[in-house]
């Protein structure tokens, strides 16, 4: 890392050592970008908040979002592929529910804090 001298003065100099190790960790900050690419559409934090709570099949999860099969599959597809959903087969059945991750717990915590609603599992995962 070469030494940097911001062009203004503004007392960020002390910080900037350690500010800029962390921004040269663009494929981490990718990541992030990622995750939120995924949740920048309003029907896909909606699935994706659905699937914190249940395990629905795709046919249920498209009656309970009144949307088509196949609308629904594309939008699990990428869930699935940024690993914020897993599913399970069972017989000729597919359910799909939210990842066990710290990420996708956070994304879900996240996404009841921003909209101020209440988690109808408050107490089995968001601790007393
Ligand atoms: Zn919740």
């Amino acid at each position: 890392m070469k030494d940097l001298h911001l062009p203004h003065h503004h007392g960020e100099e002390t910080q900037l050592p350690a500010l800029r190790r962390e921004l040269e960790k663009t494929d981490k900050f990718q990541i992030i970008a990622d995750v939120f690419r995924q949740l920048g559409d309003a029907t896909r934090v909606r699935i994706f908040w659905l699937l914190c709570h249940c395990e629905p099949c795709v046919v249920n999860i498209s009656a309970m979002m009144d949307m088509s099969s196949p609308a629904v599959s594309h939008h699990l597809r990428a869930l699935k592929a940024s690993g914020l959903i897993v599913s399970r087969r069972e017989g000729k059945e597919v359910y799909y529910r939210a990842a066990d991750t710290a990420q996708a717990q956070l994304l879900h915590q996240m996404i009841e804090r921003v909209m101020e609603i209440a988690c109808p599992e408050e107490d089995a995962h968001h601790g007393a």
